[in-house]
């Protein structure tokens, strides 16, 4: 019986898929440190990330709105297993924390990564704020992560 061979790789995977035209928008935005919600004409929810359709409503949304890149964390994790970043095509080692963060003027969340890991210096209600890339693409990694605000 043979042993094992564990060879390691590192590969390029990186790709290119179209956006629907509200994260297309919200991409663009973000290459000008700027954050969009779509707010509902109806029921005047603010969507964040955006969506084409009211959720409560089921009107179509087209009036953007600027939203702040501070705001509060909803709900957070502490991830123990190491991903492939998508956006990279290289792994993520962990730990890392995960959390939903409600930016302020917005009514939804947007789940992202956040600086911290530590279990013990996370918690919900904690104000948070968007760490920027310095070159930014226009594309969600342009904000590189959440961190918690003293
Ligand atoms: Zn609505």
């Amino acid at each position: 019986m043979s042993a094992p061979v564990h060879v390691a790789l590192e590969m390029d995977q990186s790709w290119r898929y179209a956006a629907p035209a509200a994260m297309a928008r919200f991409c663009a935005g973000l290459k000008e440190r700027r954050i969009e919600a779509l707010r509902c004409g109806g029921c005047g929810r603010r969507y964040l990330p955006p969506r084409p359709v009211c959720g409560n409503c089921h009107l179509p949304l087209a009036d953007w709105v600027p939203v702040a890149d501070e705001g509060r964390l909803e709900a957070w994790t502490v991830v123990h297993v190491p991903i492939l970043d998508p956006r990279t095509g290289r792994m993520r080692e962990a730990p890392y924390g995960m959390g939903l963060v409600r930016l302020d003027g917005a009514d939804t969340t947007l789940n992202h990564f956040l600086a911290q890991s530590d279990p013990a210096r996370l918690a919900i209600g904690q104000r948070v704020r968007a760490v920027w890339r310095e070159q930014l693409a226009g594309a969600i990694d342009d904000i590189r992560h959440f961190e918690v605000l003293a």
